[in-house]
């Protein structure tokens, strides 16, 4: 997208700032798409080919020369303000960032996240059996007719829980990661008021990811009540996990997203 019209659309008033920084990115289920200024984006990316193909030889003509200017740029600004690019110790930074991935990944909530993640994983590989036996049966069911519309209506609510499942399995680690990082700096608003913190926002994301989990595996435990036993042990886990990381972030449920939390205060006052 030319940056003329990112810039035409980003002052649309229709879009809610910042309502991308705290949402799942699951678009294609997300209630807030003509709402959103990276969704608008995409959608007129898809209509550009330019913009959309990565072997766009005069893409990446462009994106060279981009980095030439910004890098003189930087020279230039750098020599201004006396910094010397060379004197950054590279290799110290480095030992910090390797340090601190080390520390946020050893992390018990990043721990948890993961092994929850390879536990459904291994799930669904040992089980997935049970969703083409589960398919023969509803099928079975149609050209029987028996159960009228039930047969369609299974299948889309064990549809919805497959997805929903899958969509969150590494969303959620990823979350809480990005909400085990440091807040860089505290914020102020205008009456010395700290503003919500990034990481709770983070892991807000990170306990809804948890909450629809966990409701689309009770789906699938009343589909297929006779794995009742392997389901509860991922339920389980997953409810630990959510717990912890509410008494870990405990101002990350009160965190208010744009659009998603403000949306429904707005209609909670007009009630
Ligand atoms: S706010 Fe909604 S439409 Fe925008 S990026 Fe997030 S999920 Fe997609």
């Amino acid at each position: 997208m030319r940056a003329k019209n990112l810039l035409k659309l980003a002052k649309d008033p229709r879009f809610i700032p910042g309502i991308y920084n705290y949402c799942d990115r699951w678009c294609e289920r997300c209630p807030f798409t003509s709402r959103c200024l990276v969704y608008a984006q995409e959608q007129q990316d898809k209509n550009d080919p330019a913009a959309n193909d990565i072997t766009n030889e005069a893409f990446w003509k462009k994106l060279g020369a981009i980095f030439e200017q910004t890098k003189e740029m930087l020279y230039e600004a750098a020599k201004e303000r006396g910094i010397d690019l060379d004197a950054i110790d590279y290799a110290e930074a480095e030992k910090q960032e390797r340090q601190l991935d080390e520390e946020i990944e050893n992390h018990e909530l990043a721990r948890a996240a993961s092994a929850y993640a390879d536990m459904v994983d291994e799930w669904f590989e040992t089980e997935k059996h049970i969703f083409s036996e589960k398919q023969e049966e509803l099928n079975t069911m149609l050209q029987l007719e028996i159960g009228g519309r039930q047969p369609q209506k299974v299948a889309a609510s064990i549809g919805d829980a497959f997805e929903v499942i899958q969509w969150y399995q590494h969303q959620i680690y990823v979350k809480l990661k990005r909400a085990l990082l440091p807040d860089e700096f505290e914020l102020l608003d205008d009456d010395g008021k700290p503003f919500p913190k990034d990481s709770d926002g983070s892991a807000k994301v990170a306990l809804i990811a948890m909450d629809r989990s966990i409701a689309a595996w009770g789906t699938l435990r009343e589909h297929f009540p006779e794995k009742t036993d392997g389901i509860l042990d991922l339920l389980v886990h997953l409810d630990r996990l959510r717990r912890k990381t509410e008494q870990y972030f405990p101002d990350a449920r009160s965190f208010v997203r744009p659009g998603f939390d403000t949306i429904q205060q707005q209609k909670a006052k007009a009630k």
